[in-house]
């Protein structure tokens, strides 16, 4: 559903890093974790294409939505520069979400840079079925982590960033050993891709199973421009999925890497 979404409150966060609050009852009322909004940052021909962000937090009872983004290039650029009432054309929630296993005892949650974000939901909608979270997040430095306080609201968050500057030194996967996702039932994983090869092969050898979101770049959002295909090995052949419409979430096991 496409509707203007007056905007409630724009901060940055973290250098170049905006949280994005706007008022959207239906979609803070239908939106799943690992869903996205297809944003339009302007009227101009420039911008003609809307730009993905996934939803990071929902707030029924307020009717607001949260998204928390990056600047990045010149759309979001853009965006940053709209101030809290002015009014944003929305498309969504679009997308499949995170799927979650009533019966889970214990997930881990993975995520890198922008891709923290959608964990934040998932994070809160896994610990209120009863499920025990544990995330883990990595930046590049100090000055790009965000949204760990959000997180440990939920649970355990463990910090890597490339350069020690906080947390532990190095990749999220140094972090996911055999004793660390002991009695992890599942694993949930959105970043950059190098990030989620990593964690696939790390997570497969560990034999955990999970989600990944993929990130690839996107044209109309809803499946007809086929702008975003990726391969996705389901029901024993390879298939190009649309990762605006049959993801972005796959099931770890079915996504092909090239
Ligand atoms: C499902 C999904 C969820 C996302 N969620 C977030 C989020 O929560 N926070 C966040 O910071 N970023 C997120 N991104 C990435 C974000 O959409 C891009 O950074 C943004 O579109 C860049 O637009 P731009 O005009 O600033 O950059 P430009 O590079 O100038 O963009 C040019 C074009 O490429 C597209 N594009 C560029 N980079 C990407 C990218 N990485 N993925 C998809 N399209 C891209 C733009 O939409 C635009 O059409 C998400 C991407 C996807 C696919």
């Amino acid at each position: 559903m496409v509707a203007s979404a007056r905007i409630l409150r724009h901060t940055e966060i973290a250098r170049g890093i905006f949280d994005l609050r706007f008022f959207s009852p239906d979609a803070a009322r239908t939106a799943t974790p690992g869903q996205f909004v297809h944003i339009r940052v302007s009227d101009s021909f420039d911008f003609v294409l809307r730009r993905p962000l996934s939803v990071c937090r929902v707030d029924p009872s307020e009717g607001s939505v949260t998204v928390v983004y990056r600047v990045q290039g010149a759309g979001t650029r853009r965006l940053a520069t709209m101030a809290a009432g002015a009014q944003l054309d929305v498309l969504g929630p679009l997308g499949q979400g995170f799927p979650l296993h009533a019966g889970d005892v214990r997930a881990v949650l993975v995520g890198g840079g922008v891709g923290v974000p959608p964990l934040v939901e998932l994070a809160a909608r896994l610990a209120a079925q009863g499920t025990a979270v544990t995330s883990v997040v990595g930046f590049q430095t100090r000055a790009q982590a965000i949204l760990q306080d959000e997180l440990a609201l939920y649970g355990d968050v463990r910090t890597t960033t490339d350069d020690g500057s906080l947390g532990l030194r190095g990749l999220v996967t140094g972090v996911l050993t055999q004793g660390f996702v002991d009695g992890a039932n599942r694993y949930y994983a959105c970043g950059p891709t190098p990030m989620l090869q990593a964690v696939q092969r790390t997570m497969a050898g560990l034999q955990v199973p999970g989600y990944l979101s993929l990130e690839e770049r996107m044209g109309c959002g809803f499946g007809i421009c086929v702008g975003c295909v990726h391969p996705i090995e389901r029901d024993g052949r390879v298939q190009n999925l649309k990762t605006c419409k049959d993801g972005p979430v796959f099931p770890a096991g079915e996504v092909l890497f090239t």
